[in-house]
C-alpha cells in the first residue's frame, strides 16, 4: 500500500471501564478508501476488477423503472461531473484524472449520451451490467475468510432501486488471484445510473486492523445500564467530559464501539434502524457483517474516528460533497451505511444485505 491512515487511540480503554465488555471485542479492518487510480492489481472501492476475460461479466435481470428515475446520467458522465466541480472549487479531496483516463471517460459518455439524447421511451437495458463497488485482496485485508483457495473478494451492484426496499442489487464473488490468466479489458457499464451516489468514485486502499465493541444497540439490557452509569466511568477515572454525564451511552457510541466509515468485519453501525438479526438461508446460522458500504467516513458524532492524516483536513472543513469525509462519493439510503453480511459457517452460503 502506498499511503497510510491512522486511527487515534480510543480516548478511553473500554476493557479498563466496562471489564464485561471485553468478551464482546471484534477485530474490523478500516479500508480507508482515497481517490485514486487503482489497477486490477490493487485492493480497491470502485477500481477495475481482476476479472477472467472467459467469464461472463455479471448482470442483474430485474426489471428497472427506466425513466422514471428523473436522473439521466451514465456512470461516465456523473465522474466527469465531480471532476469539474472539484476542479471548479480547487477541491484537493476529489478526483483528478491523468488525460488519458479523462478522455477515455469522455468517450464513454459520448456514447452513452447518444443513447439518451434518443429521448424517451429509453431502450430498456436489460440486463444490466454491474458497476464494481470493491475488490479485496487477502494480502491486504487479512481478516477476510474466503471458501477454499480463493484469496479475493469482488462485490458489485447494480445501479437502480431495487423493490422492495429501494437500494442497489448487490453480488458477492471469490476468486483465487492467480487463476487469472487473461484479464477482461473492458467490462461492459450500464448505460445509466438511478443515482449519482450509486457510482464510486476508484479509491485506493490503506487497510487498518482495529479492535470495535458492539454498538450501544448491541449491548444486552444490563450492559446498556452499566455504560449509561456515570459512576461507572468516574470510578475508573476515564476522561470524559462532563457534559456526557447526563448520557454517557452517547459518548460510548461515537467514540468507544464500531468505527464509521468502510469497513471489512467489526460490530454493526445500528442507529438509522434498531438490530436486525439476518438469518443464512441455507443453514440458519446468525449471519456476521462482511463489508460495511459508508457513506461518510465520519460526521459529526464520530470525528474522534477521523485518521491523524486527515485531522489538518476535517479542520479545515469543506462544503458538503467536497468533503474529505466521502473519498468514495457513494451515497446509500439517506445517506447511511449499506453492510453486507455472509454466513459464518460458509462464505459460499448467500450473502445479504441491508440499509442501516
Ligand atoms: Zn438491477
Ligand atoms: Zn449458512
Amino acid at each position: 500500500m502506498v499511503f497510510v491512515r491512522t486511527t487515534p487511540p480510543r480516548p478511553v480503554e473500554v476493557t479498563a471501564v466496562f471489564p464485561e465488555l471485553a468478551p464482546l471485542a471484534r477485530p474490523a479492518i478500516r479500508l480507508h478508501p482515497r481517490p485514486g487510480s487503482p489497477s486490477v492489481g490493487d485492493s480497491s472501492v470502485g477500481g477495475p476488477l481482476l476479472w477472467p476475460a472467459e467469464e461472463p461479466w455479471p448482470h442483474c435481470e430485474d426489471s428497472h423503472l427506466h425513466g422514471d428515475s428523473g436522473f439521466r446520467e451514465s456512470p461516465a458522465e456523473v465522474r466527469l461531473g465531480r471532476h469539474s466541480r472539484a476542479q471548479r472549487y480547487e477541491d484537493p479531496y476529489g478526483p483528478s484524472f491523468t488525460p488519458e483516463e479523462e478522455a477515455a471517460l469522455r468517450q464513454k459518455a459520448e456514447r452513452l449520451a447518444e443513447r439518451l439524447d434518443a429521448g424517451p421511451p429509453w431502450p430498456a437495458e436489460c440486463p444490466v451490467p454491474l458497476l464494481p463497488v470493491a475488490q479485496l485482496y487477502l494480502r491486504d485485508v487479512p481478516l477476510l475468510q474466503p471458501p477454499g483457495e480463493a484469496d479475493l473478494l469482488q462485490v458489485l451492484w447494480c445501479p437502480y432501486d431495487h423493490e422492495p426496499d429501494w437500494k442497489p442489487a448487490t453480488a458477492v464473488f471469490w476468486r483465487s488471484a492467480a487463476s487469472v490468466v487473461d484479464v477482461l479489458a473492458t467490462p461492459p457499464e450500464p448505460y445509466e445510473a438511478n443515482y449519482s451516489g450509486y457510482v464510486p468514485e476508484p479509491c485506493l486502499l490503506a487497510p487498518e486492523a482495529i479492535t470495535e465493541y458492539p454498538n450501544s444497540f448491541d449491548l444486552s439490557p444490563e450492559s446498556r445500564q452499566v455504560v449509561g452509569h456515570w459512576s461507572r466511568w468516574q470510578a475508573a477515572g476515564a476522561d470524559v467530559d462532563s457534559s456526557y454525564a447526563e448520557y454517557p451511552v452517547e459518548f460510548y457510541d461515537g467514540n468507544l464501539a464500531d468505527a464509521p466509515g468502510w469497513k471489512v468485519g467489526g460490530w454493526p453501525p445500528w442507529g438509522r434502524t434498531d438490530p436486525y438479526r439476518r438469518y443464512c438461508t441455507v443453514c440458519d446460522a446468525q449471519m456476521v457483517p462482511l463489508l460495511t458500504i459508508a457513506s461518510f467516513e465520519w460526521d459529526s458524532s464520530t470525528h474522534g474516528w477521523v485518521p491523524y492524516e486527515d485531522r489538518a483536513a476535517y479542520a479545515a472543513g469543506r462544503p458538503a460533497g467536497l468533503s474529505p469525509a466521502q473519498p468514495t462519493r457513494v451515497e446509500v439510503g439517506s445517506t447511511d451505511n449499506m453492510q453486507l453480511y455472509v454466513c459464518p459457517a460458509s462464505p459460499e452460503h448467500p450473502h445479504t444485505d441491508l440499509i442501516q
